[in-house]
């Protein structure tokens, strides 16, 4: 892969963006509109800036590195992208109209890949030009720092697609795990239930939030506790993987916590908004209840 276009500049965008740039690919970045692109890049140049103040990459890497990202405001430049990466809104419509629009540039060899938590594969490859070259490629958060890629070929991804985008995920430090298109694929399909199940106990009140992730932490070695790491994951987002387990297998062990639901009609939607079960106003995150 030589260039790579990624749609959807949130925080899972921007990570995508900034790992593969630091693995010499170019990029060209999307969201809504330009702008917001363009913040993303200031973003991930604070990311960047971090790492070289930490000493874990050198001020030259991270400027070549920022330098590869071009933000732009429409879809005609990803006729050059090797492979599409979507990292929007994990809604299905959202999706669909990117897939759609994107669709009508992508080159006749170029892969187009989604990283949706929960969405199956086998179904939006419908929406794009050609299945057998859709495929999912699920990144973890934050992107720069975790060590997983989960790949997921759909029913109609051809091998050759699958092949092609396990040596790029490998190419960029990651180890790789093979999932077949089951909802939640391998990771969300454990993680989610129990995020879902920590919100259970706390809408009964067996315990407050900091003693439902100090029991996670200390008593099961998880290095962050549900609550705290589904604001990390954001609640709209957990909420809609969730809701994809729920409908899709229509077990009811899969129905969304109540106060889940109530915090994200709130716009509670976690680290991203400020407030989650944590309120990150301050120097550190304090607990809400
Ligand atoms: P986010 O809310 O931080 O970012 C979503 C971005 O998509 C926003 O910048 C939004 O403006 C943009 N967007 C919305 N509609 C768009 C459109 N029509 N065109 C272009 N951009 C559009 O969310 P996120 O956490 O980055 O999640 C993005 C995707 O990654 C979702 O599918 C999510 O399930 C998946 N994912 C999330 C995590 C996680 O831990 N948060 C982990 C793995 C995968």
């Amino acid at each position: 892969m030589r260039k790579v276009a990624v749609i959807g500049a949130g925080q899972m965008g921007s990570g995508i963006a900034q790992t593969v740039a630091q693995h010499g690919i170019q990029i060209m970045l999307s969201d809504i509109d330009l702008a917001v692109a363009e913040k993303a890049k200031d973003g991930i140049e604070k990311s960047l800036g971090k790492l070289v103040g930490r000493g874990k990459i050198e001020i030259a890497d991270a400027e070549s590195a920022l330098s590869r990202i071009t933000p732009i405001g429409e879809n005609a430049p990803m006729a050059e992208a090797d492979l599409i990466i979507e990292a929007a809104t994990e809604q299905e419509h959202i999706k669909k109209a990117i897939f759609e629009a994107a669709g009508k540039v992508l080159r006749d060899d170029a892969i187009m890949a989604s990283n949706t938590s929960s969405i199956p594969i086998t179904r939006m490859a419908n929406f794009a030009p050609d299945p057998a070259r859709f495929i999912g490629l699920h990144f973890f958060n934050p992107v720069p720092v975790m060590g997983l890629i989960e790949v997921i070929p759909g029913l109609a991804t051809a091998q050759n697609t699958t092949d092609q985008i396990t040596a790029f995920a490998e190419s960029l430090g990651k180890e790789v795990v093979l999932s077949q298109d089951e909802p939640g694929f391998v990771v969300n399909r454990i993680l989610l239930p129990m995020i879902n199940e920590a919100i259970f106990v706390l809408g009964q009140s067996t315990a407050n939030i900091e003693d439902i992730d100090k029991g996670c932490r200390l008593g099961l070695n998880h290095p962050m506790g549900p609550l705290q790491l589904a604001d990390f994951v954001g609640l709209d987002t957990c909420f809609e993987i969730i809701k994809v387990l729920y409908d899709t297998t229509g077990d009811s062990k899969y129905r969304p916590a109540p106060l889940l639901v109530k915090y994200v009609e709130a716009g509670w939607l976690g680290r991203k908004t400020g407030r989650g079960f944590y309120d990150y106003s301050g120097e550190a995150p304090v607990p809400t209840r």
